[in-house]
């Protein structure tokens, strides 16, 4: 389907409708996941991606808020019968669908309004497949950042609990319709594999703190809950400040907070 907006459909801003039109980016995201896999994916909108993917995969769910979109596949599910629909919110179906589904894989050209928070939601999904997701390009690169980067920060730590982030491919405004205003990014999860050593909701509660004031040493950050031995005797210069920190860092300092919190 392609029109001004996608045929029959006018995009809704408040919804963060930009419809990919894009070839190259459609069979970049597409050749990601491997055929015969199952996959969801978040805001199908009128399908660019949605069509390749569906020709690929065993099973794929969509959840899609738009109620004209919900309907437009709702039809189509005579057609695809490897297709299912979850019609609301993606921030209160997701648990529920991939808990529902264990996918393989999540792929989607996000909206862009939620798209911080919405990824610290699908980084505490360990998928053996990976994640296929459009961002806009400044959320990319805060996701991809290494240490020392001025825009590394909490996704950027949240996202290597299970995966290694890797950019596929930037977009420009042009990729969609309506065009954004920003450039886009794709970026792959590609799983890592390691076990890991504390719990997602933990290394979040640690992260969320850490981070909310970045001109802080990580010392301040944690006053009254880690004292210089502790960060003695996990490695870590308490001078640092919370960007200098890396993931496995994060990871000690939450592991000696529970402890000090069980004393
Ligand atoms: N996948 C289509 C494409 O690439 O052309 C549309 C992508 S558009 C950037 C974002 C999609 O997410 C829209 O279809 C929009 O209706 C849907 N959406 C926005 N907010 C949502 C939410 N909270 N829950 C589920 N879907 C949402």
């Amino acid at each position: 389907m392609s029109n001004q907006s996608s045929g029959q459909f006018r995009a809704n801003k408040a919804l963060g409708q930009h419809f990919l039109v894009s070839q190259k980016a459609i069979r970049t995201i597409a050749e990601a996941i491997p055929v015969g896999e199952t996959a969801i994916e978040i805001g199908p909108g009128p399908g660019a991606i949605t069509t390749s993917v569906l020709e690929r995969v065993k099973h794929l769910t969509i959840i899609e808020k738009d109620d004209r979109f919900a309907e437009f596949w709702q039809e189509k599910t005579s057609e695809h019968l490897n297709l299912s629909i979850a019609h609301g919110d993606v921030m209160e179906l997701l648990d529920d669908v991939v808990a529902q589904d264990n996918p393989q894989w999540i792929v989607g050209n996000l909206p862009y309004n939620i798209s911080g928070p919405l990824t610290a939601s699908l980084a505490s999904f360990s998928l053996s497949g990976g994640m296929v997701l459009m961002y806009q390009r400044e959320v990319g690169q805060r996701i991809t950042a290494e240490p020392g980067s001025k825009v590394y920060g909490g996704l950027s730590v949240l996202v290597r609990h299970f995966y290694h982030p890797k950019k596929l491919i930037t977009l420009p405004p042009g990729a969609f319709n309506p065009p954004p205003k920003v450039h886009s990014m794709v970026i792959q999860l590609m799983p890592h594999g390691k076990e890991p050593k504390c719990a997602y909701d933990d290394l979040q509660k640690t992260v969320r703190q850490g981070f909310a004031h970045r001109r802080k040493t990580i010392y301040n950050q944690f006053r009254g809950q880690l004292t210089q031995e502790d960060y003695l005797s996990i490695d870590i210069d308490p001078k640092k400040r919370p960007e200098q920190l890396a993931y496995d860092d994060w990871v000690q300092i939450t592991l000696k907070l529970i402890l000090n919190r069980g004393r």
